[in-house]
């Protein structure tokens, strides 16, 4: 069996024709004055899914998930959640709750009385409370810190606690803004798996908004890429890394070189692409292209080998020099200037420690690459 990226994925119903959507944006637009944040956006997210939505900074993002909280409303267009219009149902009315960062923590309570502090508001009797709030603090593993105010945690703590405080009501849908945005980098890391594990574990649906592409690529079942209030593409994070459907997401996510070109020859399951200085390379999955069109080649960095020797059997093999050489320890980047000028950036797995064939700065080099390894995009 064959898949993108190597992961299989048991979950995913947006492949299946019969799976209801859960929470649906309808060509929802939000205007704001006359500037447009969100632009005729049409969203489908399903049950149990973890959802990021990734874009830079002022895309619409968290303006999104302020409408799917209720606390601002569509210019035009529907919000359904389970199949229910959402609009004029208020926000403490809405199965969705927003985490906020740690510092919304009430810094005089306990820990312990933070969690509870929704549930008393909600008038659960105390020992409904005091089971809720037990179960919650196995289920982020601080039950040592029950008694514990908010300044005496670090900050991973804090917001295990922010966390907890914002799934004891049991919310169907999770709403994360930049959940991990306080945390450095190496207990990001680590809180991006305990939050995966939290989400499995209470069967909840999470959206969350982040820039930081890594930690998308890592929690997210699905990634809707966003740019000026618009989709550019939803799909998993293989398919937005191995098959992006324009410049823009393949730009957007990792690195990636471009080959600018004209399709010169198409045969059954090959196209012949001439590039903009006469380089010729084959290449497949080129399905929508015509003779003559003006389309990219797209290829990540890792996909191209780089050798001292033109390799015997490769289809697409360019020459050129090494520009620059970086020794990442578990890689290698190389910057080869094709004798064309366009410039490669290829890397090189260290897969053992000593290399056969070692290049250095301004050695003539070749890059090769198989016609399957990149894709085209015409947009
Ligand atoms: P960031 O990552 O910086 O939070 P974002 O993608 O979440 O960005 P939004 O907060 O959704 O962006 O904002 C989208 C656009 O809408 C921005 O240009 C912002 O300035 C504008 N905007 C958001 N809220 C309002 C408001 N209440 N009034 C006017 N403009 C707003």
């Amino acid at each position: 069996m064959k898949s993108l990226g190597s992961i299989r994925r048991d979950f995913a119903p947006w492949n299946d024709p019969n799976a209801k959507p859960y929470i649906q944006f309808d060509k929802v637009i939000k205007k704001f004055g006359d500037f447009t944040a969100v632009n005729n956006l049409s969203l489908t997210i399903f049950e149990r899914e973890f959802f990021a939505l990734l874009g830079a900074s002022g895309c619409g993002k968290s303006t999104l998930l302020r409408m799917l909280a209720g606390f601002e409303e569509p210019t035009a267009g529907r919000i359904l959640l389970d199949g229910q219009d959402l609009r004029g149902i208020p926000p403490y009315k809405r199965p969705v709750n927003m985490m906020f960062q740690s510092y919304a923590l009430f810094p005089h309570m306990t820990v312990e009385k933070n969690i509870a502090f929704g549930l008393k508001q909600e008038g659960m009797p105390a020992p409904d409370i005091e089971k809720r709030v037990a179960e919650m603090l196995r289920l982020v593993k601080l039950e040592q810190f029950a008694k514990r105010k908010p300044h005496q945690l670090s900050g991973g703590q804090r917001q295990r606690v922010a966390l907890a405080r914002s799934v004891a009501k049991r919310p169907k849908v999770l709403l994360l803004d930049e959940p991990l945005g306080a945390l450095d980098k190496k207990l990001r890391e680590e809180t991006q798996f305990e939050l995966m594990d939290l989400q499995q574990e209470l069967g909840l649906t999470f959206v969350v908004v982040t820039h930081d592409q890594e930690e998308a690529m890592t929690m997210a079942d699905r990634i809707a890429i966003m740019d000026k209030g618009e989709v550019m593409q939803v799909a998993t994070p293989a398919e937005i890394y191995e098959a992006p459907t324009s410049r823009f997401v393949a730009h957007f996510v990792g690195n990636v070189n471009m080959f600018e070109g004209k399709v010169a020859e198409r045969a059954a399951n090959t196209t012949r692409i001439t590039g903009a200085t006469g380089a010729q390379i084959v290449v497949e999955n080129a399905a929508e292209t015509a003779n003559g069109a003006d389309i990219v080649f797209a290829i990540r960095p890792e996909k191209i080998k780089v050798s001292s020797k033109k390799p015997a059997d490769a289809v697409n093999a360019l020459e050129g020099e090494v520009y620059d050489v970086a020794y990442l320890g578990d890689m290698t980047v190389y910057h080869i200037k094709l004798d064309d000028g366009q410039m490669v950036r290829a890397s090189a797995l260290n897969a053992s420690r000593v290399t056969e064939d070692p290049l250095t700065w301004n050695d003539r080099a070749w890059v090769s690459f198989r016609p399957d390894a990149g894709v085209v995009l015409t947009r």
